[in-house]
């Protein structure tokens, strides 16, 4: 099922506000740019329009499946990188694929883990974390791409995904080619989809058609198709030939120009998520520092730790009229996401996901990692440390984290 959601433009405000939070000097870092860019994930859905002329992509949706090994190799064979856009429960069931689909040269890319509505889920980041602790090592030169399942997408879910931290992901990418089945007065099909075509029992023959005529028509574009149908990789058998008969060529996703230049703006302000060292500007007597299985960049002093810092956070800040209003403010994005998957909140606080952290009127608090609550606990032993309660760790809070 396979609705197609228009993009709605709309401005998105942003919500994230730089709240009190007590004593600390916080850093908020120097941003290299005030304006606010697309990047990470972005409102707008990336299309494959700029290909060139006679270029297809395909990409596969949902699997793996029973057959997505020996789909992967048969594309091999024939010189191509296709993308798949793992779905993380179905890369549960067949974990051998992924290796297969990496060994062959193909993109592994993020579809969710439970395949939600993404602008009505409870809890988009989990969906897209899940997927990604499947997928992260198959994927090579920081090419994260994601696509919403049914292209259900908007500016908003782009900006929670933004704030937890995700933004090596760029997406959400949608398909040029593939997105509807249309039939012609004679009963053929001028278009096609495959979940649609086995749905109404067309038969491979005819489902292909109506993918050529469309790929004829629009001479490129991203394919889109699943490979979880085993009538889809016998589709794919006869579609390739066809495709290189008439002259097409075969790109992966990720050579999209769109899907180039996203990539390519999220990497001149990010790595891994999270704000690079150089960027990360820290009080005097904290060094930048990479901590943790995320490698998280933090603020480390001998006792105290302050951030994560993602660039979304930084640029919250700066449109919130500069450096003071970044001050008094410690933001734990990463940490966050760690103690929300806890389900816990100080006493009194509620997790707020928009800005990543617990919320309790107007102060915001962490939240921490467990290399923060090290330190916090070894500067407890010093009685005469005002570290924590400066920091907004209270012992109660310890000892719910503990
Ligand atoms: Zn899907």
């Amino acid at each position: 099922m396979i609705p197609l959601k228009k993009f709605v433009p709309r401005k998105s405000s942003l919500v994230l506000s730089c709240l009190s939070v007590g004593l600390l000097v916080a850093a908020c870092g120097k941003s290299s740019s005030t304006s606010s860019q697309v990047q990470d994930f972005s409102g707008p859905q990336l299309y494959g329009n700029g290909l060139a002329d006679g270029t297809v992509a395909l990409t596969f949706d949902d699997g793996p499946g029973p057959r997505t090994a020996e789909l992967s190799r048969y594309l091999k064979a024939q010189g191509i990188r296709a993308t798949f856009f793992i779905q993380g429960s179905s890369a549960a069931r067949y974990p051998d694929a992924l290796e297969q689909l990496a060994a062959d040269g193909h993109l592994l890319a993020n579809h969710s883990y439970t395949h939600p509505h993404m602008t009505s889920s409870a809890d988009p980041v989990t969906e897209v974390r899940r997927t990604d602790d499947l997928i992260k090592k198959y994927v090579s030169d920081g090419h994260f791409l994601f696509r919403a399942p049914y292209g259900d997408w908007n500016a908003r879910v782009a900006q929670i995904l933004n704030s937890a931290g995700l933004t090596k992901y760029v997406g959400s990418v949608f398909w040029d080619i593939g997105g509807d089945r249309v039939t012609r007065g004679d009963g053929s099909l001028s278009s096609a989809a495959d979940w649609a075509c086995w749905s109404y029992q067309d038969s491979v023959e005819q489902c292909l058609e109506g993918y050529m005529r469309e790929t004829r028509e629009l001479g490129k574009g991203i394919v889109l198709m699943h490979d979880i149908h085993s009538s889809t990789v016998d589709m794919v058998k006869l579609m390739v030939p066809q495709l290189k008969k008439e002259g097409f060529k075969f790109a992966r996703a990720d050579e999209a120009p769109s899907i180039v230049a996203a990539l390519a703006r999220r990497s001149d302000s990010s790595k891994d998520g999270m704000i690079s060292l150089e960027q990360l500007s820290c009080p005097v007597g904290f060094v930048a520092t990479r901590v943790g299985q995320d490698g998280a960049a933090l603020c480390l002093s001998e006792t105290e730790a302050q951030g994560p810092f993602t660039q979304a956070m930084q640029d919250a800040c700066m449109e919130k009229g500069g450096g003071d209003a970044c001050k008094n403010s410690r933001w734990s994005r990463g940490l966050a996401v760690w103690l929300h998957g806890k389900g816990r909140c100080p006493i009194g606080a509620t997790f707020d996901a928009d800005l990543a952290a617990c919320v309790e009127g107007n102060n915001v608090f962490g939240p921490f990692s467990k290399e923060q609550v090290k330190h916090c606990k070894a500067s407890l032993a010093d009685t005469s440390s005002p570290v924590c309660e400066s920091n907004r760790w209270g012992k109660g809070f310890l000892a719910q984290v503990n």
